[in-house]
């Protein structure tokens, strides 16, 4: 599904240039769910923002479904491709009904049938009809957040780019957002790439992780060895270790929710 090999990018010129990605490799085969971790500021968000086409001056390569996007995005890419971001509020235009949100993308790539999409893709991510020409500020956060994953659905992409879905969200409808997730991506059978710093989230959703540090890729592991206590790093047991009393109430709230 997506293929990255040796991506490099830096912030800056010069003397002032700060390396932020360094020879980051690794797949997302179809269908998979591919988990991001690592502390703040290790470079998860850049890597999704490159894959998004939201970055052009990175070096290596990104291929998806075989095809190198070589800093140059077509329209195509951005319909394969949908991201979501961790604040449901930014990332909203405060202006715009929810209605003009999912217009917005359907008119642009020229895809008639507009009314009928909504309505099927408000039911789908569990919110009302009614939702449809309210304003951002009159949803809860939560309902927010479906709505920027009902956008990011809406074009019928085949890889979702999830930057910390849920860590704006109370704790109360994270388990919410998350579940809507798992029934999304088993119904659409779409790929997932997700960035978090939960690892009760990460093993929860994800087949593998990759742990970031500074920038590069520290470990490759299956979720079922990071649970075993078999992963290789010692980093990667830090972070492990450094979660799990905060992951454990969050791990039964996934589970009986
Ligand atoms: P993470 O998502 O893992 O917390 P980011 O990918 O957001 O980390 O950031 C990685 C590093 O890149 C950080 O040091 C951050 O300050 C830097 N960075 C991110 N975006 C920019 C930018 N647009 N300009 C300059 N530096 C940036
Ligand atoms: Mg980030």
């Amino acid at each position: 599904m997506i293929e990255i090999s040796h991506l490099d990018l830096s912030f800056g010129e010069g003397r002032s240039a700060q390396q932020v990605l360094s020879d980051v490799t690794f797949r997302v085969e179809e269908r998979e769910v591919f988990g991001l971790v690592g502390e703040s500021g290790s470079g998860k968000s850049t890597v999704l923002r490159c894959i998004a086409g939201l970055y052009d001056h990175w070096t290596g390569s990104i291929a998806v479904d075989g095809q190198p996007i070589n800093n140059m995005l077509s329209k195509d890419h951005y319909r394969k491709i949908q991201m979501v971001f961790q604040d449901p509020y930014g990332s909203l235009h405060p202006k715009h009904t929810i209605n003009s949100t999912l217009t917005t993308p359907l008119r642009i790539h020229k895809i008639d049938d507009q009314d009928r999409r909504i309505n099927e893709i408000l039911d789908q991510v569990g919110l009302p009809r009614s939702c449809r020409f309210r304003y951002p500020h009159q949803l809860s956060g939560g309902q927010r957040q479906r709505v920027a994953i009902a956008r990011a659905l809406i074009l019928e992409p085949q890889l979702l780019l999830l930057d910390e879905p849920t860590s704006a969200l109370d704790v109360s409808v994270q388990a919410e957002i998350l579940n809507l997730l798992v029934q999304i991506r088993k119904e659409r059978q779409l790929s997932y790439v997700m960035v978090s710093h939960d690892l009760a989230v990460i093993t929860h959703l994800c087949d593998r992780l990759a742990v970031m540090r500074e920038g590069r890729i520290e470990e490759i592991l299956g979720c079922e060895t990071l649970l075993n206590g078999a992963m290789r790093q010692d980093y990667t047991r830090t972070l492990y270790e450094a979660s799990r009393s905060y992951d454990r109430a969050m791990a039964r709230k996934l589970e009986t929710a």
